[in-house]
Parts: C-alpha cells; sequence; structure tokens
C-alpha cells in the first residue's frame, strides 16, 4: 500500500514528545493550508496527510497501536459510512477536528473551515462513543444510541425567519458573510479575513426572527439513531454517518456523527488483534496425563484435548474461532496459550510421593532442543 510514515510526515523521530508533534503538524498544518494553496492538489494531500498523521500521534491510545501495527492498526476502510476509518478525513474533518490548531493566526481562526469558500454551510460534526463487547465484534452490530443534536427548526424551515418573508441581504458583506480588512504594517499590507460582524457570517439579515428557535433556524432535539456496525471493529475505531450529525444555523448541509469504537474487556478473553487469546491453566497431574478441558470460546464453551504431557507454553490453535477482518476476508484463531499450576503448598504425603517421583527417570527434565524456545514462540505467537 506504500503509505507514508506518519512519523515522517511530520518529520518527527519515533520518540518525540506531544509538544513537539503539535509543533510539527502546526508547521506543516500551515504550509499545506488551502487557504495559502488555492487549487494545489497537491498541497491539499500533504494537508490531509498531515492531519492523519497527527490525529493517531497526537492521541496516545492510538500512538502506541500504531507503534505496534503500522498502518494495519487503522486500515480497512471496508465500504461503509463513507470509509470513515482513521484515514479518509474530509477536510471538513480536520477543520472541526483541528481548527483549534489554527487560533491565533489572522484569517485561519475565524472560520471553521465549513462554510468557507463553498456557499453552503455545514454542520458541525457529532461525536458519540459506542461501547462494544467482544461478541457484538464478532458477529457485527446493530446498535440504536441516543443523541442530542441541532435539527433544522420545522417552525420556520431553518432559515430562522417568521413566516419565512423577512430574510434581506446583509447590506455590510453583501451576502459573502466575511469581510477583508487590510491593513498596514511593517511587514507591507496584510490582509485578513474576518465573519462579518453585522450577520455573524450568514450573509442575511433576519428582520423579524423566528420565535421558535430565535432565528438561530435549529433547535436541539433529542433522537434516536440506529448505527449498524461490522464485525471486526477495533478499539479507537470510528465509524463515519455522513449527514447524520449537527444542522447548520439557518440551513446547510448536516455534518457527520462520527461513531468512535470502545471495546469492553472480557472476563477471561484477551484480544491481539483478530485473535483471542485464552491463558489456561491445567494441574500438574492433567499436565502429565492428558484431559478433556472446557475453554471459553467468544460465545458459547468448548471442549478441547489435552494430550498426556503437555508441556506448560505450548499454544493450542483453534482455527476461525477469533474475529473476523474488518472488510470481510479472512478470521483470527482462538489461542490457547497452556500454563501448568504449581501448587505452593503440599501435605505431607503429597511430598512423600513427590520424593518418590524425584527418582523417577520419566520426570527428569528433557529440553526440547529442536524448537528455539521462547523467542521463537513469542515471535510465532505476535506474528499472527
Ligand atoms: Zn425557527
Ligand atoms: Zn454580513
Amino acid at each position: 500500500m506504500g503509505k507514508k510514515d506518519y512519523y515522517e510526515i511530520l518529520g518527527v523521530s519515533k520518540d518525540s514528545s506531544q509538544d513537539e508533534i503539535k509543533k510539527a503538524y502546526r508547521k506543516q498544518a500551515i504550509k499545506y493550508h488551502p487557504d495559502k494553496n488555492e487549487g494545489d492538489k497537491g498541497a491539499e494531500e500533504k494537508f490531509k496527510e498531515a492531519a492523519e498523521a497527527y490525529e493517531v500521534l497526537s492521541h496516545e491510545e492510538k500512538r502506541s497501536k500504531y507503534d505496534r501495527y503500522g498502518h494495519g492498526a487503522f486500515d480497512g476502510s471496508g465500504g461503509f459510512g463513507g470509509g470513515g476509518f482513521g484515514g479518509g478525513m474530509t477536510m471538513d474533518d480536520i477543520f472541526s477536528n483541528f481548527g483549534d490548531i489554527f487560533g491565533g493566526f489572522g484569517g485561519f481562526g475565524g472560520f471553521g473551515g465549513s462554510e468557507r469558500g463553498r456557499g453552503v454551510a455545514k454542520g458541525s460534526n457529532l461525536r458519540v462513543t459506542v461501547k462494544l463487547n467482544l461478541s457484538e465484534i464478532a458477529k457485527g452490530v446493530e446498535k440504536k444510541i441516543k443523541v442530542k443534536k441541532y435539527v433544522s427548526c420545522d417552525t420556520c424551515d431553518g432559515n430562522g425567519a417568521k413566516d419565512g418573508s423577512s430574510v434581506s441581504t446583509c447590506r455590510t458583506c453583501h451576502g459573502s458573510g466575511h469581510v477583508t480588512q487590510v491593513t498596514n504594517t511593517f511587514l507591507g499590507q496584510m490582509q485578513t479575513q474576518s465573519a462579518c460582524p453585522t450577520c455573524r457570517g450568514d450573509g442575511k439579515i433576519i428582520n423579524e426572527k423566528c420565535t421558535v428557535c430565535y432565528g438561530e433556524g435549529i433547535v436541539k432535539k433529542e433522537d434516536i439513531i440506529s448505527i449498524k456496525i461490522p464485525a471486526g471493529v477495533a478499539e479507537g475505531m470510528q465509524v463515519k454517518l455522513s449527514g447524520k450529525g449537527n444542522a447548520p444555523r439557518r440551513g446547510g448541509v448536516n455534518g457527520d456523527l462520527l461513531v468512535v469504537i470502545k471495546e469492553e474487556d472480557h472476563q477471561e478473553l484477551e484480544r491481539n488483534g483478530n485473535d483471542i487469546v485464552y491463558h489456561l491453566y491445567l494441574s500438574v497431574p492433567q499436565a502429565i496425563t492428558g484431559d478433556n478441558v472446557e475453554i471459553p470460546t467468544i460465545d458459547s464453551r468448548v471442549k478441547i484435548k489435552i494430550d498426556p504431557g503437555t508441556q506448560p507454553g505450548k499454544i493450542l490453535r483453534l482455527r476461525g474461532k477469533g474475529i473476523p477482518e474488518v472488510n470481510g476476508y479472512g478470521k483470527g484463531d482462538l489461542l490457547v496459550s497452556i500454563n501448568v499450576w504449581m501448587p505452593k503448598n503440599i501435605s505431607n504425603e503429597e511430598k512423600k510421593m513427590m520424593d518418590k517421583l524425584q527418582d523417577s527417570k520419566n520426570f527428569e527434565p528433557q529440553p526440547d532442543k529442536s524448537e528455539k524456545g521462547f523467542f521463537n514462540r513469542m515471535k510465532n505467537f505476535f506474528e499472527q
């Protein structure tokens, strides 16, 4: 896929601090800001790339995931919800998420980005967190969530005016919503744009305001939204529902709803990528004589056979009992990591039995030299 390294994009080292990352991003964002590079596709790409890198590296949790798994940790924008995972941020997302990074830079600050030069206002994005358990993650789930969001006012049809008849074009900005100021500084003339003070950036003046929304065109309402979450999602992933976010003031396009996935811990199972790990503890006699033991899977329990003489550290693999890949191809496994429990207290009688076994040739340790042991096992284990 040849995706560029996030640290490389921002030009920082792997051990850089959050402060350094923020500074580096700010530098890039200003350099490639669309207001400075109008119509330059290359700059827009760079601007997006930097935002994506910053999105990940500025969150400790995402950053450590990225450090461990690389881009694979966030990829897999399987075709749903407009590919809202990790990558695939739109310009609007960038401005609504990181707009504050431009704070204090004259012209950049004032426009939330959403209204920037496209004539249609866009509402802000709404972010909600959805908690999922392992079984929901394995199968995919439809969740109904309650959100409080701005919706268009029914009474005035969203334009904010009473009876819909008393709207006129703002005379200060002639409908553009912004004013340009030219100031002379020792560096020369500087042009700054800011929202029109008369109409607050709307471009329109309402003579008589709607009495329900007080001229805003939007009202806050509780809504229940049903979200289909595909199987295989992971902590920190985002599902984007276009147009399900806040309505903008006085008409325009709704923002998006960003659903952030949170994983609930399972009592017995641990997730490692798409594999599931279960730590099985055998008693000494069980490990020696073999047994059939019941172990948990994601949504049931199964019996597995333990061979006589099973060594601790062995990992049994139950194929396909893990989590499916988020884009629908392949499935992880259930890995049963075998431990043998050594009793700490034994009776005198048991002690005598142990002493007897001590003399048996069968109990002499015989390290397996064909297997390179610890590091190899760990390597196999983590490279699934
Ligand atoms: Zn209204
Ligand atoms: Zn105006």
